[in-house]
């Protein structure tokens, strides 16, 4: 047996308890992992609210990160030993994930430690800054390159704040709007040259403003991201990948008919396997050691139920490492 933080259903919602299970509680998937860290993402935090409708199977270990180390394999890709990240995939949704010691999956959906990242940091990085990553590749993709300001939303948050960082070491001059003045000093630390205050883009403002960004990773959603396409410069583009301010969106087409604006959709969950690799590469090439203590916090298993309050309201800073075995 081994321990995990299990969801069952309950007659009211559900219920969250550390148990302990055995491998006959996990779906049959090809490969085993021993898990040694997770991380706690926004999602994970709804999820164990029982909020957006995240968690589609009781019994369910939430947990949509985890890395570890191969301990069984019947998939040619894999062997014992192995160590390997996973993200996304629906993994901690509809198929139990990495708040256990233990957890069992799809080879296909894993991706192998690229060399120079340990599993703590491949956590310190996790769902969140994967998505980070796939942000600020999409602006590249679209031809923003370093010159012009780009701006971070949500920037003092997992996403927010691992974008910050590896926008700024690409070369670009990145603003990071929050609603936490108090991140001031952490944000500049990971490269922000100027802060933006949340609240001169949260509320529903003018079609069009000034042409203020040449790029924009928005983790909000809502009015903060109208705003923000209303001020993004003529031939820019906004990677939009979050919702931490709301699901809505009221915008005009003046953005994109008067000034070329381009809304790029950013999924990490169902990225394909190619560019979700080519992703850990280039964060396991871009962030230093600095960085991820500088980004990122650990707690044990024990402390997420109380943590999915705190992420949900914007009160986590950077990243969160969960240890899921004690040491
Ligand atoms: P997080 O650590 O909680 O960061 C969210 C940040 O958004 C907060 O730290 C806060 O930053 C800001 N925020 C919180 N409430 C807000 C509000 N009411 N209005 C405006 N800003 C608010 O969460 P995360 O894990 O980084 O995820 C960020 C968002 O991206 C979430 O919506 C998540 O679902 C989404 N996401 C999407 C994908 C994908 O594949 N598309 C992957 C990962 C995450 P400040 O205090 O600095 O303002």
């Amino acid at each position: 047996a081994f321990r995990a933080l299990l969801a069952r259903k309950t007659e009211s919602g559900q219920a969250i308890a550390l148990e302990q299970i055995t491998e006959a509680d996990l779906p049959a998937g090809d490969v085993t992992v021993d898990v040694e860290y997770s991380s706690f993402n926004y999602k994970d935090g709804l999820a164990l609210k029982g909020l957006g409708r995240i968690l589609r199977t009781f019994p369910m270990v939430p947990g949509i990160d985890f890395a570890g180390t191969v301990r069984a394999s019947d998939n040619a890709g894999f062997k014992a030993g192995d160590k390997v990240v996973l993200t996304g995939w629906g993994v901690g949704e509809s198929w139990s994930g990495g708040f256990a010691e233990r957890a069992r999956v799809k080879g296909e959906w894993l991706v192998k430690l690229p060399v120079g990242l340990s599993t703590r940091q491949a956590m310190a990085i996790g769902t969140a800054g994967l998505t980070a990553m796939l942000c600020a590749d999409a602006l590249e993709r679209y031809g923003i390159t370093p010159g012009g300001d780009v701006l971070v939303t949500g920037a003092a948050g997992g996403v927010g704040s691992v974008a910050v960082r590896v926008l700024s070491r690409l070369g670009y001059k990145v603003s990071a709007l929050t609603g936490r003045r108090g991140e001031a000093d952490f944000l500049t630390g990971l490269g922000a040259s100027a802060i933006v205050d949340r609240a001169d883009y949260a509320s529903p403002g003018k079609p069009l403003a000034g042409e203020r960004w040449a790029g924009a990773v928005d983790t909000a959603g809502g009015a903060i991201l109208a705003n923000v396409l209303a001020a993004t410069a003529y031939g820019g583009a906004v990677a939009a990948c979050g919702l931490a301010a709301s699901s809505e969106l009221a915008t005009t087409v003046f953005p994109f008919i008067l000034r070329n604006v381009a809304l790029l959709g950013v999924d990490s969950v169902n990225c394909p396997t190619a560019r979700r690799l080519a992703a850990w590469e280039r964060l396991a090439t871009l962030l230093t050691e600095a960085d991820f203590a500088l980004v990122t916090h650990e707690v044990e298993l024990e402390a997420l139920p109380a943590l999915a309050g705190d992420i949900l309201a914007g009160h986590v800073r950077g990243r969160t490492i969960v240890a899921v075995r004690p040491h």
